[in-house]
């Protein structure tokens, strides 16, 4: 039935047939947030992206171990290697925190986001600092076999002879060892201890200040964020597996130097193919703290940003994260949100409406809605075959909208189709929106049912507040408030009445 999955490869950089190493298993790596604040946007999007490759990779039947680790430790500020402060550990210093802390409250924070978005948990979910061990074997593997050297305590990768005897260094991000060693002269404090600017740490040796450390041959440190994530994929996918995903930004040193890492310990390439997915932007500009173009989940749920007109729902976000394919940057704006939002409702309508249509013909039909609804399921097919092209398979999904409409309606006949099609359009909206899209309806059935039942209480209690208020009883006016604030509901008063909301 279906066309076989095609995959654009970023290290061929070109689609290829996806054929998994075992026949109906797939081993898939994906790079899971470093735990040091609040989950952003552009990180939800990566992870709902791989989310729906998940997803589809279960659909299509193959047995699928989705790993996605945890970085809670060795990722240094500005993306460097040395010298510069683990986020994790200058996180819990300035908080006075355990680093410990830091970790559980930014990993049960993205949880939760997960959750919100309906993505699936993986299969396994690996912390960095559960497996100092294993990174500490693999750190040994590469000495022994030449592709490493000790300086102080602390031990680097030796790019030159590596990208000497291979051509593969570079590959994956396309840079040129001549470019890297310009780039680098400059930029790092302890160069000093390298024999090559492209030389990257492995180990690095802990200074006094650093509160994240373990014994190891070479001194009490910690381990190199790349060496992580090449560490905990062979442990639990293999020396070779199927698929390593990440964001686009991690193609270079991270993927690039998790490949040479891999070579190093076992003389192979870790997977076979590499999948990006490309950035979020707003407005058209990258989104960044820095410059106020940013926007965190919670305000986009709840309105409060002056980038937006209104509150878009967790749904209505993952709609038009969809609206775009993987690889394409994807824009946030006011106008773009307000689209998906119509977009999000039509879909769900017509899936409503299909499932209320009953009937059809019996035996084979050669009518033209018939052709074209059939024409169009093999389509939604094809494109999400054709590299998880969600945009295009939404496209064909609403190509089939007004045959739907038209059929309630009465303007086309139930007897234009047949039984068996309008049995497998059912099944394939189903499966699409879903299973494979993970999309939830919130526009009827318990979903809307609890938001009524939550805004009745919550008039209620902004009622009993008021009377407390008219009572001058402002014990149990505050008491309401307070316990409001603790479940993370605010009340906000104004001249029209008093509103609410979660943030
Ligand atoms: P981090 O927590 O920074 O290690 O990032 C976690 C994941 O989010 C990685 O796969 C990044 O590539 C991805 N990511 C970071 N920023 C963005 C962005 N603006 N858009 C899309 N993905 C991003
Ligand atoms: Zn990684």
């Amino acid at each position: 039935m279906n066309a076989p999955l095609q995959i654009y490869n970023s290290y061929s950089r070109q689609k290829e047939t996806f054929t998994p190493l075992h026949e109906g298993r797939v081993g898939m790596y994906v790079c899971g947030p470093t735990v040091y604040s609040d989950v952003h946007l552009g990180n939800c999007r990566t992870f709902v992206s791989f989310d729906v490759i998940y997803r589809y990779l279960l659909f299509l039947g193959y047995k699928v171990r989705y790993v996605r680790n945890i970085t809670d430790v060795g990722h240094l500020e500005g993306d460097a290697d040395t010298g510069a402060e683990d986020k994790i550990s200058k996180k819990a210093r300035l908080e006075q925190l355990e680093p410990m802390e830091v970790v559980q409250k930014y990993t049960n924070g993205f949880h939760e986001m997960m959750h919100i978005f309906n993505t699936l948990p993986p299969s396994i979910e690996p912390r960095a600092t559960g497996h100092i061990i294993e990174q500490i074997e693999m750190v040994q593997k590469i000495l022994d076999n030449g592709y490493a050297y000790i300086e102080n305590g602390s031990v680097y990768f030796d790019t030159l002879k590596f990208a000497e005897g291979s051509d593969v260094y570079g590959k994956l991000s396309g840079r040129v060892i001549e470019d890297l060693i310009s780039e680098s002269r400059d930029n790092l404090k302890n160069q000093g201890e390298k024999r090559h600017p492209a030389d990257f740490a492995i180990w690095i040796k802990a200074d006094a200040s650093h509160i994240m450390r373990w014994n190891s041959p070479w001194s009490v440190g910690f381990p190199g964020w790349h060496l992580e994530c090449s560490a905990m994929s062979t442990k639990y996918l293999g020396e070779t597996f199927d698929i390593h995903g990440g964001g686009n930004d991690l193609k270079f040193p991270h993927h690039e130097n998790e490949i040479a890492q891999n070579y190093g310990a076992c003389s192979c390439q870790p997977a076979q193919y590499w999948l990006h997915a490309n950035m979020l932007l707003m407005n058209g500009r990258k989104m960044s703290k820095s410059d106020g173009n940013t926007i965190t989940p919670f305000q986009l749920f709840t309105g409060e940003s002056e980038h937006i007109s209104k509150g878009y729902s967790p749904m209505v976000v993952r709609f038009f994260m969809l609206q775009s394919h993987y690889r394409s940057t994807l824009d946030l704006t006011d106008t773009a949100l307000l689209a998906a939002e119509k977009g999000y409702k039509r879909l769900m309508e017509a899936w409503n409406i299909l499932q209320e249509l009953s009937g059809g013909a019996t035996g084979s039909l050669t009518t033209d809605l018939e052709k074209e609804v059939q024409e169009s399921m093999a389509a939604v097919h094809e494109e999400m075959s054709d590299d998880f092209n969600t945009a295009k398979v939404l496209a064909r999904l609403f190509e089939l909208v007004p045959k739907i409409n038209s059929l309630k309606a009465g303007h086309l006949s139930m007897s234009e189709i047949s039984a068996d099609t309008l049995a497998e359009l059912k099944l394939t909206f189903q499966s699409f929106i879903f299973d494979i899209f993970g999309l939830k309806d919130e526009t009827t059935g318990a979903a809307s049912d609890n938001n009524n039942i939550i805004d009745h209480l919550m008039q209620l209690i902004i009622e009993m507040r008021a009377d407390a208020r008219s009572r001058k009883d402002w014990a149990t006016s505050d008491k309401i408030r307070d316990a409001l604030a603790e479940a993370h509901i605010q009340l906000k008063d104004s001249k029209e009445g008093t509103d609410w909301k979660i943030g």
